[in-house]
């Protein structure tokens, strides 16, 4: 299934499996990164591939790689007699390559000089530049791999923790694509049975549909909903999330901060207003990729350049995902953590009271906070210095960002806004459906081709060609 491609509704451009492609130009990019590194790739894919290099490469055994598949050849790449690199070349012809074209990559020495003077050549000997992502919109198109492995591609490049990597992989796997998949074959036995009450008017349909059908669809109307919830979450493991630390001078936010991220960045200092800067560092939590921001506290300031950590400090308020309020408990004196928590409480976004230097007094001041009139999510006792109950701080900020969506990586799941929006309309016509099985089969019909239609898009049968040209253009040239 996962491989079935996009409907023949895509056009010309459009091939089935094993069948051999039909995209009529060759593309050339740099697939490697730009800087230096061991080897550069130029990837060219398309019906001239094996030619364009064939033209301009000489074995070094003397055998011509025009003949082979799935083989490397030694060799040098060759512009009018003057070599313009060493390289190995490797051949990959249709439909065994990752777009199903014919396809050669060329490893060159890596750096801007080698890969730039190669590609160059073969745009000369008739390839064209490769647009954002043209490599993988071909294997789309070609129909080797659907909508949401493609998207998946570009997850496994971004990864940034393990747990994304796994996301990325599943769905590369096609685990998404299965799930919906299966949701549309029992939306496709349902519609059978309603074309068939509305071809035989006389048949009352609740008696056609089976209780086990029934119980089928509103199965799948319930994992809609568990994947749209979950669909956040899957964005946070893939995009991060940024966490504000703020805090009174002196509270050990800094200290904090270097605990989380194991390693001293922060300038950890005995007087109050000495973390000047906002710093940023990104650390893993639970799986997620968190930017952790220090501020220099909200407070006012006569010192000029203090006052600019201050700006700075509200913004990062305002733009991160939660807060972690650092208060010392063996201070008595809340005064100040009341002008901060007051700050807080103008903005929307959650807090976790982080309170700090239980080495010192012990948990022994639970009212502490009662008086700060503040709508905080949980209230966690740590010693930032010693490191304890850190990792139960870390536990709770982990499922303060999931929004407390158990997060099953290798399940298929959504995480891209365009999904988001086609799973939320098939599973309200689906819901409208199910909610009065009573009207007629035709409006019953109508519902059911709403919720099959917004599935397509997902899978990328009935995606809108300005939502494909999106989605690849976020890729980087040379994928
Ligand atoms: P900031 O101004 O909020 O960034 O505070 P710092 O991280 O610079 O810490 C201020 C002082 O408190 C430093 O001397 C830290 O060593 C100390 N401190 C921070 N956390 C703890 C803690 O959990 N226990 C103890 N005993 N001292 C701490």
């Amino acid at each position: 299934r996962a491989a079935a491609g996009p409907a023949a509704d895509m056009g010309e451009e459009t091939a089935v499996k094993g069948m051999r492609p039909v995209s009529e130009d060759t593309i050339a990019a740099i697939s490697t990164p730009p800087g230096e590194g061991g080897i550069g790739i130029v990837r060219l894919s398309g019906p001239d591939a094996i030619a364009i290099a064939g033209r301009v490469f000489i074995s070094s055994s003397g055998r011509d790689p025009r003949m082979g598949s799935g083989r490397v050849f030694h060799g040098e790449v060759k512009d009018n007699g003057l070599v313009l690199d060493e390289v190995l070349l490797h051949v990959m012809r249709a439909p065994h390559s990752y777009t199903c074209e014919d396809v050669v990559e060329i490893n060159c020495h890596g750096g801007a000089g080698p890969v730039n003077a190669v590609l160059e050549l073969m745009l000369r000997e008739g390839a064209r530049l490769a647009g954002p992502g043209e490599f993988t919109k071909r294997a789309f198109l070609n129909g080797r791999i659907d909508l949401p492995q493609a998207e998946a591609v570009i997850d496994r490049i971004r990864a940034q923790t393990s747990a994304g990597l796994r996301a990325a992989s599943a769905s590369a796997r096609g685990a998404l694509s299965v799930e919906i998949g299966a949701m549309k074959d029992t939306l496709v036995e349902l519609k059978a049975i309603i074309e068939s009450a509305i071809d035989f008017a006389d048949q009352e349909l609740p008696e056609l549909i089976t209780p086990e059908l029934h119980a089928r669809v509103t199965d799948a109307l319930d994992r809609m909903k568990s994947m749209l919830a979950a669909a956040d979450a899957g964005r946070v493991y893939r995009e991060g999330a940024s966490v504000a630390i703020v805090g009174r001078p002196n509270v050990g936010k800094s200290t904090l901060f270097n605990a989380l991220l194991r390693e001293s960045r922060a300038i950890v200092t005995g007087q109050a207003g000495t973390t000047r800067d906002v710093l940023h560092e990104i650390v893993t939590i639970k799986g997620i990729p968190v930017r952790l921001t220090d501020t220099a506290g909200l407070r006012e300031t006569s010192d000029e350049v203090e006052s600019l950590g201050v700006a700075a400090a509200r913004q990062a308020l305002e733009e991160a995902a939660a807060i972690l309020f650092v208060m010392d408990t063996s201070d008595r004196d809340i005064s100040e953590d009341r002008k901060i928590a007051k700050q807080i409480s103008t903005t929307e976004t959650p807090c976790l009271i982080v309170a700090n230097k239980i080495d010192l007094m012990g948990q022994s001041r639970q009212d502490y906070f009662a008086e700060l009139s503040l709508k905080v999510v949980d209230t966690i006792w740590v010693s930032a210095k010693t490191g304890k109950n850190l990792d139960r701080l870390e536990e709770a900020l982990g499922n303060l960002l999931l929004g407390g969506v158990e997060f099953a990586p290798d399940q298929g799941h959504i995480n891209r806004i365009h999904q988001k929006d086609s799973l939320r309309r098939a599973a309200d016509a689906l819901g409208r459906l199910l909610a009065d099985m009573e009207r007629s089969p035709e409006l019953l019909a109508f519902e059911l081709d709403e919720a099959l239609r917004a599935l397509g898009e997902i899978t990328g049968e009935t995606t809108p060609d300005d939502v494909l040209d999106r989605i690849f253009s976020a890729f980087c040239i040379g994928k």
